[in-house]
């Protein structure tokens, strides 16, 4: 059998840094609507799509971890989880020692001023009728009520500077549409920015924006870090882009973490299968390479009603029958850094004889 170890070993312990969020054993499970023949039909049992399934990892004050998978996977909702713009069904979320799930609205609302979440969409998150300004200073006006009107413009001023959009009174009264997608992007940070948040969630931050503006994009989230003190929890779609900000990774799939570690190590050895097919899928500019990893078969598999065993034993290439369709692996300490988890029975456990892959 595989040895399953308590959560906290494979969160990050802090070391010399505290950490600023810690998720522990977190579930977000959404019922299944049905209409009302399918609930009779049904007799009342409810089915869920289990987003989420119980997830625990940690990040350190001023680290940027990485959360990345195809889309449904959950790693977005793990995001509206850690801002508790979600409720979670099971578990627990800290940021700052604080557990979110027993703040009633106010001590909420003064929570959230530490905590700001960059989309992928700047278009969606900005208000069309809201000038450049009005959207910088808005939070700003519900978090921090004893600022005045001029206090508030002058910082607006400033993060305009901040993100490179100078001179700020060019783009001050300008409306959302009048500036470019990559600006866009840059104004949505600044408005993060405004209450001197210590955590930022940016989720596919640089998605929407064209290739040449992702570069710049990701330079400017990895100055403002610098300039501000802050840590990102980083939801990506790909795996590319986590290379040049992430200090450590975790990968999802289908709810759950399947392997967590240092950037360097997991991109260096992947423990998980997953892992390794979603690297060998990154494109590498040489003519002459030729892909050696396998891509997973088939779809991500229906989260109301996942497989047994692991989870991504039908898309396996080296899934072994009668243990990966039966037994579900636990996160474990592989490869040889201390920090370095995956949750797979050829790499961890009991069964690691099975594995036939070179290491
Ligand atoms: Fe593949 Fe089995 Fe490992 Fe799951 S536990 S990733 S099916 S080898």
């Amino acid at each position: 059998m595989p040895d399953p170890r308590p959560v906290q070993e494979f969160q990050n312990d802090g070391g010399e840094q505290a950490n600023l969020v810690e998720v522990t054993d977190v579930k977000k499970w959404f019922p299944v609507q049905k209409g009302f023949i399918a609930s009779l039909l049904s007799r009342g049992h409810v089915d869920y799509v289990k987003a989420v399934d119980d997830v625990s990892f940690t990040i350190k004050r001023g680290e940027v971890l990485g959360l990345a998978g195809e889309s449904g996977s959950g790693k977005s909702t793990v995001g509206r989880l850690v801002l508790r713009l979600l409720d979670a069904t099971e578990g627990h979320v800290k940021v700052d020692g604080v557990d979110l799930g027993t703040l009633k609205r106010e001590d909420l609302r003064k929570a959230r001023s530490k905590m700001q979440v960059v989309f992928q969409d700047p278009l969606a998150s900005l208000n069309p009728r809201m000038t450049v300004g009005q959207a910088i200073e808005h939070p700003a006006q519900i978090h921090l009520p004893d600022t005045t009107f001029e206090e508030r413009k002058q910082l607006v001023f400033e993060l305009l500077e901040a993100v490179g959009m100078s001179p700020p009174d060019f783009f001050y009264d300008k409306y959302p549409h009048q500036v470019s997608g990559g600006q866009r992007q840059r104004i949505v940070l600044a408005r993060a920015l405004i209450t001197r948040p210590d955590l930022i969630v940016a989720d596919e931050p640089i998605a929407s924006a064209d290739v040449s503006v992702q570069a710049l994009l990701l330079e400017l989230m990895i100055k403002l870090k610098e300039e501000f003190d802050l840590t990102y929890l980083f939801i990506t779609h790909d795996l590319a882009t986590t290379k040049y900000i992430c200090d450590r990774i975790a990968i999802m799939y289908l709810g759950k973490i399947v392997e967590i570690g240092l950037l360097t190590e997991v991109f260096n050895n992947p423990r998980h299968p997953y892992t390794r097919s979603l690297l060998a899928a990154v494109p590498v500019p040489d003519p002459r390479h030729r892909r050696t990893e396998p891509l997973p078969q088939g779809e991500i598999p229906n989260p109301i009603n996942p497989p047994s065993g692991c989870r991504f034993h039908p898309r396996c290439p080296i899934a072994v029958e009668g243990v990966c369709d039966v037994e579900d692996p636990q996160m474990a300490r592989t490869g040889a850094s201390e920090d370095h988890f995956a949750a797979c029975h050829l790499r961890t456990g009991a069964y690691q004889h099975l594995d036939r892959r070179p290491t």
